[in-house]
């Protein structure tokens, strides 16, 4: 029987308030409007930027929400005017859209999509301002326009990439968000020339992604940086051939890799989300020629302070959200790589909970324990 057109009861895991447990919660997904699909997710994994939205120190508290961003499914149903995708087609939900129309989509440099951007403030879809999502009637906000810890979700067509439908969910759920970010941030924006050396801050998945780009680029030093030292041990098996943990110099970090390289690292890449390791990352890359790509999502009042003569010495300072890739566009491809071998995705897989425990999975993160947790929806 169809479920089409009709109203959906599921299970979803709502933040009802911050830094609360989630609680699995029989909730309501209405049909896709416009330009919408609804999606049935059957792998989500979790990803350090729900956790600062949760948690809701350092970013704009919206509550009830429904947290969620990294996945995979199956269209379920489409809306009006969705002729590019159909019911039972795979798809990767994606926190930045692509409507191939704006500048920014007909730019070959730009993902920043006008129409959908990333926005992490907005709780509706942009249709018209609504949320699909109620509780007993009572709205519940979404998140990056994905909520994907939801059996049933709806997104807009242009945050949907369609991917190769013999390509295991469960294991590319995590090219939805962390493992593209990071890998494009090296090979697309850093972009470091054979031989070069490619600093690493944050070893968490989106950082060992950044080291796996590095090491595909043929970098020849590959120095990671992490405060947590339990990290060093997961990273040996991800190229990384150096490791500097800033706890261990009473000097700043930038200053013991510029000594390490002879001067500076020639690329690094910050995926941390501390604004200190984005200035430490950006002060420890060659003067001359060095290139720095921000990754992190800092908090919401943090600023970024350097001397001028740093960046006038030739240094270049980027940031990227998505590692640049259009979600439409790109993604397919990248999947591709993974279906061809050349990327491997398994070994930032370290855990996996049924949907019910899903509390573990935040655990996990907060203890710094492992890279990616999936949470199985069926379980
Ligand atoms: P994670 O928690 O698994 O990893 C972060 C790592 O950074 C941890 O190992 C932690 O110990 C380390 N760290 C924290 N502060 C540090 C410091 N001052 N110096 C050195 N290391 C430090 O998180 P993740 O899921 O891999 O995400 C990493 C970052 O990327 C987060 O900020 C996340 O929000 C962000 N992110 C950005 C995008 C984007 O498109 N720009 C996409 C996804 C995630
Ligand atoms: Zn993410």
């Amino acid at each position: 029987m169809s479920t089409a057109g009709q109203v959906i009861r599921c299970k979803a895991a709502v933040a009802w308030e911050s830094g609360k447990p989630l609680s699995i919660e029989e909730v309501e997904v209405a049909p896709p409007q416009k330009d919408e699909v609804r999606i049935k997710i059957l792998f989500t994994s979790l990803c350090h930027t729900d956790v600062y939205f949760w948690d809701a120190k350092g970013q704009n508290p919206l509550f009830p929400r429904i947290l969620g961003h990294e996945a995979g499914g199956i269209v379920e149903s489409v809306g009006e005017g969705v002729t590019d995708l159909k019911p039972g087609d795979h798809v990767l939900p994606i926190f930045t859209g692509e409507c191939k129309e704006c500048p920014h989509c007909l730019s070959e440099e730009s993902n920043m999509c006008d129409l959908l951007r990333i926005n992490t403030d907005r709780g509706e879809m942009i249709n018209d301002g609504k949320s699909r999502f109620s509780v007993n009637g009572k709205p519940i906000y979404h998140f990056l326009g994905t909520s994907t810890f939801s059996e049933y979700t709806v997104v807009h067509v242009g945050q949907v990439a369609k991917i190769n439908p013999e390509a295991p969910l469960d294991k590319v759920c995590v090219l939805s968000c962390g493992m593209s970010t990071g890998f494009g941030a090296t090979v697309n924006v850093a972009k470091p020339k054979k031989g070069q050396s490619v600093a690493i801050f944050g070893l968490g998945a989106v950082g060992l992604a950044a080291a796996e780009g590095a090491r595909v680029s043929g970098a020849s030093r590959i120095i990671g940086v992490d405060l947590n030292p339990s990290r060093f041990e997961l990273a040996k098996n991800f190229g990384v051939t150096e490791f500097v943990n800033p706890k261990d110099h009473n000097k700043p970090v930038q200053e013991v890799i510029a000594e390490m390289t002879g001067g500076g690292v020639d690329r690094s890449v910050e995926c941390t989300g501390s604004i200190q390791a984005m200035i430490s990352a950006f002060e420890c890359v060659h003067d001359g020629w060095g290139v720095a790509v921000l990754v992190g999502v800092p908090n919401k009042d943090d600023a970024f302070k350097t001397h001028p003569v740093n960046l006038l010495n030739e240094r270049t300072l980027k940031g990227t959200f998505f590692g640049n890739y259009k979600p439409r566009t790109d993604i397919p491809a990248v999947v591709e790589r993974y279906m061809n071998k050349e990327l491997e995705l398994d070994k930032f897989i370290t855990h996996s909970v049924p949907f019910s425990e899903i509390n573990k999975a935040f655990e996990y993160m907060l203890a710094g324990e492992g890279l990616r947790c999936v949470i199985r929806m069926d379980a």
